[in-house]
Order: C-alpha cells, then structure tokens, then sequence
C-alpha cells in the first residue's frame, strides 16, 4: 500500500519503469515535477509525446527520424556507396560528431544475441540486405559494438553481403572491447574508422 496520494503514486509509478530509475530516484523525480512551474511541466509532457508520435523508422537508413527519408539519406553530398552499420541510433549521433564519414548509415536496432533469444530476424538485417540489391553499394563498414553480440553481428554481416561482391570492413579496436560506440570518444572514434580492416 503506497503512502503518497494516487496521482503522485502512479508519476512514481511511471518514472520507475525507465531505465536506470530505481524507486529513490522516481520518487525524487516525482516531488521535482510537483515543484516545477506549471508551464515546464507541461512543455516536458508535450516534449515527450512529441518525441513518440513526431519520430519514425527512416525507410531507408532505420535511424528514428521526423522525416522521411532522414536528412542524412536525403542529402545528395552523402556518398551513398558507403553504408556504416551500427546497432542504435545513438551510434550514428555519436559518428556525425565526429564529422568524418561521408557516407550514410544502416541502423540494425540491436544485435544478435541469443542469450537474449534476438535472433537475425529480429533486428534489420534483412532491410539492408535489400538496400544492397540495386548494386550502388561499394563498402560496408561494420560498426557495431566491441561486444560479443556486436562482433557475432557483425560475422553474420560478413558472411551474407561478401559473396554479394560488395567489400566489407570492421572497424578498428580503438574502442574498448565490451565497450559502447556511443561513448567513445570523437578521436577514438574517428581513428577506428581510419584503421578499419577488410574481412
Ligand atoms: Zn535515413
């Protein structure tokens, strides 16, 4: 039985189930909303369920995106012979910082993993399978995460898309092994992309 009032009990609710929010920290969250101004509760409530309902999938890429194409596949200076594969969208965030790669992006949504029970099926492989169909795709370049799912994608990657005579790299080992792409650093990042080897 919850000893706060039922609207303030469910806002405990709710921020409970996000990531990384334990009970401490949702009640914390909650007694903060009720002290903001009322005007800056209401731009946080429209600001998330503008993010849910203003974004989707670009048919293209993948990447969450307002609009369709996103503004990386629609822009005619990206050199749309290169595709970078990574898992998350963070990843491609983390890679535009870096401002060196001219090319465009697939996002997978995760990696496999079947301790998790994700198999290739459940993540955008197939997706990109069909982007490589019409023959304009020179280089992938696998980016995705130093783990043991990153690196397990990324073979699985490998071994569909070389027979299709299309050249495919990893990048390097700057990031560190069990690390997250989304982390590294502008510099390690772009050293990565520089020693990235063909498999
Ligand atoms: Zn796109």
């Amino acid at each position: 039985m919850s000893h706060y009032a039922g609207p303030i009990a469910r806002l405990i609710e709710e921020f409970a189930k996000l990531p990384g929010i334990g009970r401490k920290s949702a009640q914390r969250l909650a007694f903060h909303v009720l002290n903001m101004k009322e005007t800056d509760v209401e731009s946080l409530s429209e600001a998330i369920l503008e993010a849910k309902r203003g974004t989707k999938y670009c048919s293209e890429c993948a990447n969450i995106t307002d609009i369709d194409p996103c503004s990386i596949c629609k822009n005619q200076q990206r050199d749309k012979e290169v595709i970078c594969v990574v898992e998350d969208p963070r990843d491609v965030a983390a890679m535009e910082r870096v401002r060196e790669f001219k090319g465009v992006y697939h996002v997978l949504h995760g990696a496999i993993s079947p301790m998790e029970g994700i198999g290739p099926e459940d993540i955008k492989i197939r997706e990109l399978l069909i982007r490589l169909q019409n023959g304009e795709v020179k280089e992938i370049i696998l980016a995705t995460n130093p783990t043991i799912e990153g690196e397990a994608t990324a073979m699985y990657i490998s071994k569909l898309v070389k027979p299709m005579g299309i050249k495919v790299t990893r990048i390097a080992h700057g990031i560190p092994v069990g690390g997250d792409l989304e982390y590294a650093d502008e510099v390690t990042l772009s050293k990565a992309l520089e020693g990235r080897r063909e498999l």
